[in-house]
């Protein structure tokens, strides 16, 4: 069974996008009264929008089910106030609910959280239960800065979270840490932003006793987690040096990295530096890269072919592609895919 963790809507039919426009021109009219709306979306226009994308490559490269999620980039919980981003975040989560009830064997759902700069975070919780008690979700997205680029929220491990954390507990569902478009031209959201809200992320925990308060709480540091692998010298230290306990202790038993590394050098340091069992499956496809390498012929973001050219043993390749994710989405055995992983597991 391989499940890759790390996959999102980006190919959602228009019809989301133009809502979306006519919400955002809306915040500028005076007499416009916020309301959710419809939106309008045939099934077979959402079966068009994957069988050439997700599914195509899904079957191409062999991997079995998506973690998938509404598109990351396009979040914006900056844009409006509480409302617009709750009214947006429900109809994202609607589709990808719908998605995953369509191809109940390829996708489970994680969903997008209607967070907003400056405000409590009663709509992330109540969204949070309405997409796992509702509809089978298994995850979120979680956004360290709401703001998109200004970094004016108080850190992960500030107690501003803690209501939200409780919740993901009492529901045993993790979250990634995902931020959503860059609002400064100087960083590239893909290329700059989403990597260094990975490593700020990873140093918040670092740097904090948010697991001690919550022993149990989850994320994924998605992208290879950013900076730190690389770095894992750098950060080993600083703890040393701020006498904070080493990683193993403090943050390890808590915090995961997918395989969001679009070479093989960069997933053959990942897997030498992070412990086997802190490493999930991504590719994030259809994503931030979406083009072929013409050193391998291979599209970038095919990470499957690069843990396949590792020797790895059978063990370590179950833990990467199956046992991690059963691990730290422990809701999948109770979602739309719990057969199929039944008859799929360990094969
Ligand atoms: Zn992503």
């Amino acid at each position: 069974m391989i499940i890759d963790c790390h996959g999102h809507y980006t190919t959602a039919p228009k019809q989301l996008e133009t809502w979306r426009k006519n919400q955002i021109a809306a915040l500028s009219d005076p007499a416009n009264v916020p309301s959710k709306g419809t939106l309008s979306i045939a099934n077979d226009e959402i079966r068009e929008s994957l069988e050439g994308a997700q599914l195509k490559f899904q079957r191409e490269r062999g991997t079995d089910v998506t973690i998938f999620s509404p598109r990351a980039s396009v979040m914006g919980h900056h844009v409006g106030d509480a409302t617009t981003s709750l009214h947006w975040s429900q109809h994202c989560n609607d589709m990808i609910h719908r998605v995953c009830t369509l191809y109940p064997d390829n996708f489970v759902g994680v969903c997008q959280l209607p967070q907003s700069p400056g405000t409590s975070l009663d709509n992330s919780i109540a969204e949070l239960e309405r997409c796992v008690n509702e509809f089978g979700f298994i995850g979120c997205n979680l956004n360290p800065d709401p703001s998109g680029g200004s970094w004016n929220s108080p850190a992960l491990s500030d107690k501003y979270w803690y209501p939200f954390y409780e919740k993901m507990v009492e529901l045993d569902v993790p979250a990634m840490v995902h931020v959503s478009g860059s609002c400064h031209p100087g960083f590239h959201t893909t290329g700059t932003y989403y990597i260094n809200a990975d490593t700020t992320a990873f140093m918040q925990f670092l740097t904090s006793d948010l697991f001690k308060d919550f022993p149990t709480l989850r994320f994924i540091i998605p992208h290879g987690g950013g900076a730190a692998p690389y770095h894992w010298g750098r950060y080993r230290g600083l703890a040393q040096d701020m006498k904070r306990p080493p990683l193993e202790e403090s943050l390890l038993k808590n915090v995961y990295f997918d395989t969001c590394v679009y070479h093989l050098p960069g997933i053959e340091l990942l897997l030498k530096v992070v412990p086997i069992d802190n490493i999930l499956f991504g590719s994030e496809m259809v994503g931030a890269v979406r083009g072929i390498d013409p050193r391998t012929g291979n599209y970038y973001d095919d990470t499957k072919k690069y843990l396949d050219a590792l020797p790895l043993s059978e063990t370590d390749r179950h833990k990467l592609f199956e046992g991690n994710a059963r691990k730290v989405y422990p809701r999948l055995a109770k979602s739309g895919i719990a057969k199929k992983l039944k008859e799929k597991a360990t094969s």
